[in-house]
């Protein structure tokens, strides 16, 4: 397997906030990038690249035109339709393979290969009528919660279930199966996993097999969108060695070429639950970027480049903060004052450069590093509160 060498050209398809900073990594190793993004899409990685494609995931011209200028093919979001990845495939290498988007992008096919393979899984049934919703709300008991099959991410297109009341669940289906842009009703409900944590691990595979997995992620969502990731993660040993073994084992199986985020519940009892698959960076990875010896970002491009993986350890406790678009004041009034972060030395403050913020949506993130984790965590919670109280006054 010949290693694709810096100054040859990357192609990112996707245009968002993980794409920039694959996009920065990539030139600090001396790559030059394209961004290949939908033109309704706003553009945090063009900014950073040599070239900005914007066209449709469908426009096959436009596809193949991108791959002709590129050493090889990889992306920042699972769902671009797999009929442009094996378009794209004829005329350069395409790193992860359609094969691993075709299950990772649909939850249906995703816990299905999971049950196959036998990783531990929540309990679920596919339904695409509210008589099938019923029967799977018997099964699987309440609460539970419906899932889309497709395009589902933050906890878009999910519905928590708690009630096995006939009229109340077709309610449910109803208002569920007409929200969003949903293109089917179709969808996974999945048992209630009341989990004592969440937790995470991203694998780095090149395409001679060799996997480096990150540290463990102890991560804390709200509103199902995640708030703080800190590592180290702070559970017992043989909890983060599982996890890692899982993350490598599924990586494996899958044959992934780039990276995989595992996310995962921590139960009560002591058991990991495997909740979903990322073939690509993912945003419990961002402390990596200062607290680590190789982000994600770099290990993404040494993976899909065939060239060997980097040392993942961390170089210190870190933890992430999320800032999203709430952060902002409303249209019209001045944008966030930075203070808060920028006269904590030890903080790392990350923009994305988006135009619009709008609540849910990320615009950035922060990273305070400490020698501990639990001050660390102290501080960025400190940092948080300080600019939601300025958010809430202004
Ligand atoms: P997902 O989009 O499936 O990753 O879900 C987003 C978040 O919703 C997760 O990180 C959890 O916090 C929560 N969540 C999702 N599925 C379940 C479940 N089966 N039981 C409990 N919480 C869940």
């Amino acid at each position: 397997m010949t290693s694709i060498p810096p100054g040859a050209t990357i192609g990112i398809l996707g245009g968002g906030q993980l794409a920039r900073m694959s996009a920065l990594a990539a030139r600090r190793l001396g790559y030059n990038v394209h961004v290949f993004e939908h033109p309704a899409a706003d553009a945090p990685a063009a900014p950073v690249c040599d070239r900005a494609v914007r066209a449709s995931f469908d426009d096959a011209d436009a596809l193949v035109d991108f791959a002709r200028g590129v050493a090889v093919v990889t992306l920042e979001f699972e769902n671009i339709p797999v009929s442009a990845l094996q378009a794209l495939e004829a005329h350069a290498p395409v790193r992860p393979h359609w094969s691993v988007l075709q299950t990772c992008q649909h939850r249906e096919r995703e816990k299905l290969w999971l049950q196959k393979h036998g990783y531990p899984h929540a309990d679920f049934r596919v339904v695409s009528t509210p008589e099938e919703l019923r029967s799977a709300v018997a099964a699987l008991g309440t609460p539970c919660v419906l899932k889309t099959a497709e395009f589902g991410y933050d906890g878009k297109g999910q519905r928590k279930l708690d009630s096995t009341d006939e009229v109340a669940l077709h309610q449910a289906w109803q208002a569920w199966s007409l929200a969003g842009t949903r293109v089917a009703s179709r969808g996974v409900v999945e048992a209630w996993v009341d989990f004592a944590a969440e937790l995470s691990v991203i694998c780095a595979r090149n395409p001679r097999g060799e996997i480096v997995a990150s540290p463990v992620f102890e991560n804390m969502h709200t509103r199902h969108i995640l708030d703080f990731s800190i590592a180290p993660a702070r559970f017992p040993p043989q909890v983060a060695a599982r996890a890692t073994d899982l993350a490598r084992s599924i990586t494996e199986r899958l044959a992934v070429e780039g990276l995989l985020a595992v996310e995962m519940f921590l139960t009560h009892a002591g058991e990991i639950i495997v909740n979903e698959l990322a073939p690509r960076p993912h945003n419990s990875g961002h402390l990596t970027l200062d607290a680590a010896v190789t982000s994600q970002f770099e290990q993404h491009v040494r993976a899909v480049c065939a060239q060997p993986l980097g040392q993942p350890a961390m170089l210190c406790a870190a933890v992430m903060v999320n800032l999203l678009g709430d952060l902002w004041p409303k249209a019209g009034a001045l944008p966030p004052d930075w203070s808060a972060v920028l006269r904590e030395p030890a903080a790392k403050l990350h923009l994305y450069g988006k135009a619009a913020a709008r609540p849910g949506r990320k615009m950035g993130h922060c990273t305070v590093l400490d020698a501990k984790v639990e001050t660390a965590l102290a501080r960025a919670r400190g940092i948080k509160a300080q600019l939601q109280a300025q958010a809430d006054c202004a």
